[in-house]
């Protein structure tokens, strides 16, 4: 049995979803179960939409759980294993500052409340900070002060948080840490391998005292390295600013790694499942690049997704004796998928950069259309039909007509360079793409032949373009 516990303090990144696949995958590996539990024990960073909108990203993701449980339900156990331990003299309360505890952590010294705020004593105190909201005291475990551990050095177990919590309200104002709640939940939830991050190694100890303490199955801690992609992080730390700011759009913004920006630069689930599986399940902390997401991402959209013509920086072509014809052109390579109809007359736009890179009197070919010589090069290119057949080596070039739609490509960058924002990271290509994109649902990603993968969005202002990737 395994368990996702995220905090319901803001939206899923990749790194949760690295977590969860790995979480959910391990069970079916192993024909177990999958519980989600959303550990909630501290109502100032718990919001309520958090808890749908972690839902909506996992089942995005394609997880499905077999429970799903708020850890804010249990606090009446927590509370009495808590009664348990200071009945046993195994936890105190402490009512020194914030700055003596930490002193005292550092030199491994104890404080008086470890042997006087323990026992009958801190049971009766224990009572009175259930139920006055002022006793600001804390509990803590008598682990080992001396110990090489400084994460045994006496944790904090509960604190006061009078902030109103999303879900139980005013009812509780004594919350336990992640230390106690972590340990607890998956001693009595049943979760017998429960991940954690390499990072928490130093606190596996305490875990495993508390549960000791309480006489608690201990499950079988295992664990795995973060995920991070270079130039992409996922604190809320550095993200947070950012929306605060307005340097990006909010937190589904496509140059972050959360997962409704992948999701709207055209990241598909599968491609995020099979790229962390593919990292697998090791304890190397790496940091990999965005790259390797996009190349697992593009093997599965390009035998999957619709070509269409789009032409950034168009510039006009005339071809003067051109043929009117009316030509059906395959959506894909693979026939199942459809064509779209175009008519053509004499004028068309192709991309400048080609028409640049073209002489005069040189050959090339509207892609799926005909052959054009190019006769002259102005403010617009003049040329002139040369035929239906196919020439080998002639650059075949992507075009709309008259009828297409002008549309604006935002190509997300690197959104840090260093520990630094990078102003540069949102690049807009403007182009026009032909009329039969207009007819793309919202949300779907389609191939620009020679361009890239894009994932379209119908705004209020009209149709946009997220750069997925080549
Ligand atoms: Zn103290």
């Amino acid at each position: 049995m395994t368990r996702f516990p995220p905090e319901p303090n803001g939206y899923l990144h990749i790194g949760h979803a690295k977590a969860a696949i790995i979480d959910s995958e391990y069970a079916r590996l192993y024909d177990g179960k999958f519980i989600l539990r959303f550990d909630d024990t501290n109502p100032e960073n718990a919001l309520l939409e958090f808890y749908d909108a972690q839902k909506e990203d996992l089942r995005w993701l394609g997880i499905e759980w077999d429970a799903e449980y708020h850890t804010s339900d249990n606090l009446p156990r927590h509370y009495k294993l808590a009664e348990q331990l200071i009945g046993q003299q195994d936890a105190y309360l402490c009512k020194c500052s914030p700055e003596v505890i930490r002193e005292g952590r550092f030199h491994g010294k104890s404080c008086a409340c470890r042997e006087q705020f323990t026992g009958p004593v801190g049971l009766d105190l224990w009572k009175q900070m259930l139920t006055s909201r002022d006793m600001t005291w804390i509990l803590r475990l008598r682990g080992e002060m001396n110990s090489e551990n400084t994460a045994m050095r006496d944790p904090t177990l509960f604190r006061v948080i009078t902030t109103r919590h999303p879900l139980t309200g005013d009812t509780y104002h004594v919350w336990p840490t992640y230390d106690f709640a972590g340990a607890v939940e998956d001693s009595i939830s049943g979760v017998t391998h429960p991940f954690r991050t390499k990072e928490y190694e130093l606190r596996d100890q305490v875990y495993f005292r508390i549960l000791n303490l309480l006489k608690l199955r201990a499950p079988h801690l295992m664990e795995f390295s973060r995920l991070s992609i270079n130039g992409m992080p996922v604190s809320k730390r550095k993200i947070k600013p950012l929306i605060e700011q307005g340097l990006v759009s909010g937190y589904d913004d496509v140059r972050l790694p959360t997962l409704r920006g992948l999701k709207r630069r055209g990241i598909v689930p599968e491609a995020i499942k099979q790229f962390v599986l593919q990292q697998g399940f090791s304890k190397v902390e790496s940091v990999v690049d965005f790259s390797l997401v996009e190349s697992v991402n593009r093997k599965y959209l390009d035998p999957r997704v619709k070509r269409y013509y789009f032409v950034p920086d168009p510039i006009q072509l005339v071809v003067k004796d051109a043929p009117q014809k009316t030509v059906k052109i395959a959506l894909h390579p693979d026939a199942t998928m459809g064509e779209r109809t175009i008519h053509t007359a004499s004028i068309f736009f192709i991309p400048r950069q080609d028409a640049m890179k073209m002489n005069l009197g040189e050959v090339f070919r509207l892609k799926g259309l005909y052959n054009v010589k190019i006769i002259k090069k102005n403010e617009t290119i003049q040329g002139s039909y040369s035929g239906d057949a196919l020439i080998a080596e002639t650059a075949k070039i992507q075009w709309t007509t008259e009828e297409h739609i002008p549309l604006t490509v935002f190509v997300p960058g690197l959104i840090f360079t260093g520990e630094n924002f990078n102003p540069e990271s949102l690049q807009e290509l403007h182009g026009y793409a032909e009329k039969a994109v207009a007819e793309v649902p919202s949300g779907d990603i389609v191939q620009f032949e020679r361009v890239g993968f894009v994932c379209l969005e119908k705004q209020k202002t009209g149709l946009v373009g997220f750069f997925t990737h080549k």
